[in-house]
């Protein structure tokens, strides 16, 4: 029996292994459309999480020799703290987010995790190490459990329902005819924006990584849904070591350091405050996301009166 056991075990291993790699490629495909190019080095040794302190070192990088796009990027994350990246659109936010899953390699300085260099360790021991809530999720056509429990396949159904309250999607699913077996992706059910987000945010719950990259949806969602989200946003970087890639400066005003990012370079640093009275980039885009949240929401009114 024993010896019929241990083959069959191993199969089970080789396919959920198999299955796994698969739906990481798909995943990848599907949110970045590009192909893996990096390779582990020769030797390459696991990362190893101690405290989750990220540096970037004077980073430089360019997707193409002829545009630069972050020009000696220098920040510390201290273990635990969550610093958010704010900027016009294009001037590099999301490539930092690249650069840290290894997706590309710095042509100069270096990237860290608790002392090691990123591209010297395994790509599979670094993003095992980090959560990313994306812009937009990708859902698999599957059911929503399924979804979920990508995060970490061998979570039990009160394990997946946990994660799914903590995000604050769990009386949604639940409201479906057929609760976390109801089917999703584009061949299922039509989630919005926002609930994917919330998905995506269940998953990284279950998945309980110590690092996390929150890269907000640029589109806007109704307020109340917002602010949902960002509440359970908060409660999966608590103790975690956070960069959030931030559209919207409300997101942003309790992280511990706002880099602003202009054309590849931090140009400002510091708290929310502290660049308030600074008056400088980041006060000038504060101000203009307020004017137009305040005429938002007089527009809104004034629709609803109609
Ligand atoms: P947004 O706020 O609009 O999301 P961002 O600050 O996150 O912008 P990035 O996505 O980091 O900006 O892009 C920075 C620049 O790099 C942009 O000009 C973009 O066109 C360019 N870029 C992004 N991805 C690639 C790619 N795969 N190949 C070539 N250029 C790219």
């Amino acid at each position: 029996m024993i010896q019929l056991y241990q083959p069959l075990n191993f199969m089970g291993t080789l396919y959920r292994e198999t299955r796994q790699a698969i739906v990481d490629i798909e995943k990848m495909f599907a949110i970045l459309s590009q192909q893996p190019e990096i390779a582990d080095r020769p030797g390459a040794q696991d990362l190893e999480v101690r405290e989750g302190r990220i540096v970037f070192d004077d980073v430089v990088f360019a997707y193409d020799s002829k545009r630069p796009i972050l020009q000696g990027v220098s920040f510390t994350a201290e273990p635990g703290a969550t610093i958010a990246i704010v900027g016009p659109s294009g001037a590099g936010k999301s490539t930092i987010s690249r650069l840290m899953f290894r997706f590309y390699e710095p042509q100069a300085g270096r990237v860290t995790i608790d002392g090691q260099d990123i591209s010297a360790v395994t790509q599979r021991s670094l993003r095992e190490a980090i959560g990313m809530v994306p812009q937009d999720t990708v859902l698999f056509n599957d059911s929503i459990a399924y979804n979920i429990r990508y995060g970490r396949w061998d979570a039990s159904m009160e394990e997946v329902r946990e994660a799914a309250r903590l995000a604050q999607i769990d009386s949604f699913i639940r409201s479906l005819p057929d609760g976390y077996e109801a089917q999703v992706g584009e061949r299922g059910l039509k989630l919005s924006g926002g609930e994917k987000q919330r998905v995506a945010i269940a998953r990284t719950i279950l998945k309980a990584p110590p690092l996390l990259i929150l890269d907000e949806a640029t589109s806007a969602l109704d307020s109340f849904t917002e602010h949902e989200i960002q509440e359970a946003l908060a409660r999966v970087s608590r103790g975690r070591t956070t960069l959030v890639i931030a559209h919207r400066l409300s997101t942003v005003v309790d992280a511990d350091e706002i880099l602003f990012l202009d054309r590849g370079r931090i140009v400002e640093r510091g708290a929310h405050l502290q660049l308030l009275e600074k008056n400088g980039a980041y006060a000038a885009m504060w101000r203009r996301q307020r004017q137009a949240d305040e005429e938002g929401a007089r527009r809104g009114d004034a629709e609803r009166r109609e």
